[in-house]
């Protein structure tokens, strides 16, 4: 199959339109998606990615308002936090309506929605005769995509266009909260974060349960992910590490490494902010130059810092 790249919104639409499978910028991640209104072609999106079809995909609207058309009995919580975090990097997980494929929610009876706020996904969305199902836009199981070269990289002659944009300004995917019960339960880590969440909704509940024999809430959450070809040695600040590795090494923290000779790539990010938004870029990256460890500094368990705990230690476990 040939991949076209466009930055023309209309064009990468009218793909979306014809049934077709697109990759699209937003503020999180680069998004991989297919109308619902084709629920044939979505069994694309799992085929180019390699996704297990147990794993869920996220609906995405052009609008906060189009949330009535995708989940049924939404409640006053999840009414709130369409008002202060829609458009932007939250998924809700709400009870599905009837108009939602069975094959976008792998069968469950409820749904993740999310409307971004990149204007770019927007206008490509307003553009979309329905709503897009799109999971991030990789080869199952590696770092997210956070521009449109890493999307080319992983999914060239597999998917029909990629909706060119500038690199993500997040860099990490979204925060999943389940708004299908109450009180609502994060399932996911992300920009939006618990202090935020739980200034609007201070019941919310923080959900744990991957690491027990229940099945998890978020199917997403049991597979391997986020991981670089690379070895993932997760570092607390100030530690001295020394590194044997034959092959070359890489650090990224938000401090300098201890052992400043011999990493062959150094990221010191100024702010987590800045943590999030290179992380899986620089992964990439490393598998580019054949590194063989990275070293991953925890940042403070607070904010965005908390989603990046939640990556780097799972990409430390894909290992
Ligand atoms: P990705 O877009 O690749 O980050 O994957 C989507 C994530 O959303 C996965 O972890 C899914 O398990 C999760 N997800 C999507 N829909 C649901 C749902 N209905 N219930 C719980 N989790 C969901
Ligand atoms: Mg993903």
């Amino acid at each position: 199959m040939q991949t076209i790249v466009t930055d023309s919104a209309k064009e990468a639409a009218s793909y979306i339109n014809s049934g077709k499978i697109v990759a699209f910028p937003t503020e999180t991640v680069y998004g991989l998606g297919v109308g619902i209104c084709y629920p044939d072609a979505i069994e694309n999106i799992f085929i180019a990615k390699g996704r297990p079809r147990d794993n869920p995909l996220i609906v995405h609207i052009a609008r906060p308002a189009d949330i009535d058309s995708v989940g049924r009995e939404i409640g006053s919580d999840a009414r709130k936090l369409v008002k202060h975090f829609f458009p932007g990097p939250l998924t809700l997980v709400l009870k599905k309506s009837h108009t939602i494929p069975g094959v976008v929610t792998a069968g469950l009876d409820t749904v993740g929605v999310r409307c971004p706020s990149n204007p770019i996904a927007r206008n490509f969305l307003e553009l979309c005769l329905c709503p897009v199902a799109a999971p991030s836009a990789n080869t199952s199981g590696r770092p997210s995509s956070t521009s449109w070269e890493a999307v080319l990289h992983d999914l060239k002659g597999k998917i029909d266009c990629i909706l060119k944009g500038a690199p993500s300004d997040i860099g990490l995917e979204s925060t999943i909260v389940d708004c299908s019960n109450t009180p609502p339960i994060l399932l996911r880590n992300g920009a939006v974060t618990i202090e935020e969440l739980l200034g609007v909704i201070p019941e919310i509940r923080i959900g744990e349960n991957r690491h027990n024999d229940e099945p998890p809430k978020s199917p997403g959450l049991k597979y391997p992910h986020y991981a670089p070809l690379a070895r993932i040695l997760l570092c607390t600040s100030g530690e001295t590490v020394i590194p044997e590795s034959e092959t070359p090494y890489a650090w990224i923290g938000l401090t300098q490494p201890p052992v400043a000779a011999g990493f062959a790539l150094v990221r010191q990010c100024g702010t987590t902010v800045e943590y999030a938004r290179v992380l899986f870029d620089f992964f990439r990256k490393c598998d580019t130059r054949g590194i063989g460890t990275i070293y991953c500094e925890l940042p403070p368990a607070k904010g965005i810092g908390r989603a990046i705990l939640d990556r780097i230690t799972r990409a430390a476990e894909s290992n």
